[in-house]
């Protein structure tokens, strides 16, 4: 329940310091008061395109400073945003669209403004990560949040083939992608390929929009229907948690049975099952010393 009592005396919009704004991912309508109160009190907003947060804040008649701050000049502002921020400015930080730092720029600026101590807090809103994972219908936690898979097919198969190798290991969480209309037929194969085609999964489009949708299948079925038309428009990729890991305690025995039948050593052993198995190679060494010591 919202606690009127425990609200900071100072607002956001009157402190000094930094704040994360975040700002609509479609419909202006989501913009809050707090977020127009911290926009509209900054001396300066730093920002991902001058022009699209120019915009908005012209919408609501607030002429700011804007600082641009992108993946390119990011290391290069920290510096005088730090300047700015001892001299007891107020400043804010908004992204082009929803949550600043999720896929977009701010993290190295945060950090930094973590180590020199000075004031940060933000004002929560929208973020198409979260809207879509409790529109999907998939276990809602744990959930991991893996941003942009590469955009070239290699290294993507590559970043796939690592979050398989970790819920061989025992992961188990429901997996947020971010992924552009373009590749998304391409993107949803690959993760059919590498995951498993039959997990089911919720492609999120145009969240907050006027053509907003979610269509919920196996990863199969939604790789199938994006290369048939292709998606307009933004869109989230969730995936449900990998069901329960085929290499059980017996296909671990049987495979470390037959690696020491083979002639390997303990270690040999395990190292060769972990790989194979992506298990954790301390468990499969433990339970390979256990083999060991059991009566033949
Ligand atoms: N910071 C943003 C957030 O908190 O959601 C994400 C920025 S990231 C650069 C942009 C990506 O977010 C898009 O390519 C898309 O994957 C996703 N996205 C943003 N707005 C969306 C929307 N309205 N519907 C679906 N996906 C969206």
């Amino acid at each position: 329940m919202t606690d009127l009592a425990s609200e900071p005396p100072d607002s956001p919009a009157a402190s000094p310091g930094l704040t994360l704004v975040a700002t609509p991912i479609g419909n202006l309508g989501d913009l809050s008061p707090r977020a127009l109160a911290a926009l509209r009190g900054a001396d300066a907003v730093l920002c991902e395109d001058t022009r699209v947060t120019g915009a908005l804040l012209a919408r609501h008649g607030i002429s700011a400073t804007l600082l641009p701050l992108h993946e390119h000049n990011e290391d290069d502002q920290i510096p005088r945003v730090l300047e700015r921020l001892r001299a007891g400015q107020r400043l804010a930080l908004a992204s082009d669209a929803g949550t600043p730092l999720v896929s977009d720029p701010g993290y190295r600026l945060v950090r930094a403004v973590i180590a020199a101590g000075l004031p940060l807090g933000a004002i929560p809103g929208p973020s198409a990560a979260v809207m879509a994972l409790t529109l999907s219908g998939l276990p809602p936690h744990p959930f991991l949040f893996a941003g942009f898979l590469p955009a070239r097919a290699g290294p993507r198969a590559a970043e796939l083939a690592r979050l398989r190798a970790a819920e061989r290991a025992g992961l188990s969480a429901t997996l947020v992608f971010y992924e552009s209309p373009h590749r998304l037929g391409e993107a949803l194969a690959a993760m059919a390929g590498a995951l498993g085609g039959d997990r089911p999964a919720a492609v999120a489009r145009e969240l907050t929009k006027r053509f907003e949708e979610v269509r919920r299948a196996s990863l199969a079925e939604l790789a199938a229907h994006y290369a048939a038309a292709e998606a307009r428009g933004e869109v989230v990729v969730v995936v449900g948690p990998a069901p329960e890991e085929r290499t059980g305690e017996a296909e671990l025995d049987r495979r470390l049975g037959e690696a020491l039948a083979a002639g390997m050593s303990l270690r040999d052993a395990a190292a060769a099952v972990a790989a194979a198995t992506g298990l954790p190679r301390r468990q499969v060494y433990a339970r390979a010393l256990e083999i060991g010591r059991e009566p033949g």
